[in-house]
C-alpha cells in the first residue's frame, strides 16, 4: 500500500527495495501503525496531469525527442515512466529522460513506429501548443542516495531505452554520485543511437562516467566512427560487471527479450536481485508473431 500522511514503521518496509521505500509503499501485512497513517491502494494514486506539447525534435531517423509543460506541478524522479494520453483517450507508457521539477518540463525519447497509433499521432497531429494528460508517475528504475554515493553504476538500454537512463545519470551526477557510472546504450545499426555527442561530452566533463555506445551490425557511414563497440550489448555489459557485485547496482531499460535475459545473467553472474531495476517495453497489444 502507499501512504501518503503518517509515518510508515520500519519493519513494514522491511526487505523492500529502496527505490519502493522512498515513494512510501509498504508492506500492509506487516504494518502495525504506530500514529495515525493516511492509506490506499498504490493504483489509487495516479493523478492526471495536463500538459501543453512544447517542442518535437527528431533525435535520429525515427527517435523523437518530446517535451510537455504541465499546467501545474508535476514530480517524478527521473527515469520513472508516465502514461501519455491525447484527446482521444489514447494511452502510451513512456519514461522520463530528465528531472521535471528542476527543468519545468517533462522529457520524452519516443520511438515512432510504422502504423503505430500514438506514433502516428505524434508524426502527423501533435503540434506545439496542444494539450495531453499526463498519468502517473510509476516505476522502481531511478537514483536514490540513501545507501551512500559510492557504490558502482551499470546502465543499459537498447533503442529508446536510453531515455530512462540518460535521466537516471544525469540525476546520480547532478547529487555528487562518486562510484563509478558505466552507461551502455545498444542499437541495431549506428545510426539508431542518438544523442552521441552529447553523452560524449558528458563523459568527457565527469570523471566517474563511461558511456559506451554498442552496435549490432556494423553498417560503415551512417555516422563517423569507430566510437562504439561492435557486439551484442549482452555480452558487452556481462563482461563490464564491477568484480565487487555486491553493492553494484542495474538499471536496464527498454526492448523485454533483452532486459528480461540480461536481468537474469547478471543474477547469475552474482548481482543481488534487490539491486537490479529494470523496465521493459512492452508493447501495448501482442507484436505479431514471426513468420
Ligand atoms: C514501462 C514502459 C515504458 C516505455 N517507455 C518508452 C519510451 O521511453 N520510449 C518509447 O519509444 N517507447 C516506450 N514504451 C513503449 C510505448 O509505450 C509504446 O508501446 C510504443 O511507443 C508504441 O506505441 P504506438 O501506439 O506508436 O504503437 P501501437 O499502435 O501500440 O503498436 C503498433 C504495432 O507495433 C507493434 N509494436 C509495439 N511496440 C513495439 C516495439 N517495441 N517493437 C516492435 N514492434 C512494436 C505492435 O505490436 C503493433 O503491431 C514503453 C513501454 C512501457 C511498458
Amino acid at each position: 500500500m502507499h501512504a501518503s500522511q503518517g509515518e510508515v514503521p520500519e519493519a513494514a518496509q522491511k526487505g523492500l527495495k529502496t527505490t519502493l521505500r522512498k515513494q512510501n509503499l509498504f508492506l500492509s501485512c506487516q504494518c502495525l501503525p504506530e500514529h495515525d497513517m493516511t492509506v490506499s491502494l498504490p493504483d489509487a494514486q495516479g493523478l492526471d496531469t495536463r500538459a501543453v506539447i512544447a517542442s518535437r525534435e527528431m533525435l535520429n531517423h525515427n527517435v523523437m525527442r518530446l517535451l510537455l509543460r504541465p499546467e501545474s506541478g508535476f514530480a517524478c524522479e527521473p527515469g520513472q515512466f508516465i502514461s501519455l494520453i491525447n484527446g482521444d483517450g489514447l494511452a502510451r507508457s513512456y519514461s522520463v529522460a530528465n528531472n521535471p521539477v528542476r527543468d519545468g518540463v517533462i522529457e520524452l525519447h519516443i520511438r515512432l513506429l510504422k502504423g503505430g497509433m500514438m506514433s502516428d499521432f505524434l508524426r502527423e497531429e501533435a503540434a506545439p501548443g496542444e494539450t495531453v494528460t499526463v498519468r502517473g508517475p510509476a516505476g522502481n528504475c531511478f537514483y536514490v542516495s540513501d545507501d551512500g554515493r559510492d557504490y558502482p553504476i551499470v546502465l543499459a538500454g537498447t533503442g529508446t531505452g536510453l531515455a530512462p537512463l540518460y535521466g537516471i545519470v544525469k540525476q546520480a551526477l547532478a547529487m555528487g554520485h562518486n562510484g563509478a557510472i558505466q552507461l551502455f546504450h545498444g542499437a541495431l545499426h549506428s545510426n539508431d543511437l542518438y544523442l552521441v555527442e552529447e553523452l560524449l561530452a558528458l563523459a568527457a566533463g565527469h570523471a566517474p562516467l563511461r558511456y559506451t555506445p554498442c552496435v549490432l551490425h556494423d553498417a560503415p557511414g551512417s555516422l563517423p566512427g569507430p566510437f562504439y563497440v561492435q557486439g551484442n550489448i549482452e555480452d558487452v555489459v556481462l563482461s563490464a560487471l564491477p568484480s565487487d557485485k555486491a553493492p553494484a547496482r542495474l538499471f536496464l531499460c527498454g526492448a523485454p527479450e533483452f532486459v528480461n535475459a540480461l536481468k537474469r545473467k547478471a543474477f547469475l553472474a552474482g548481482l543481488a536481485s534487490r539491486h537490479i531495476f529494470a523496465d521493459a517495453f512492452l508493447p501495448s497489444k501482442p507484436m505479431p508473431a514471426a513468420a
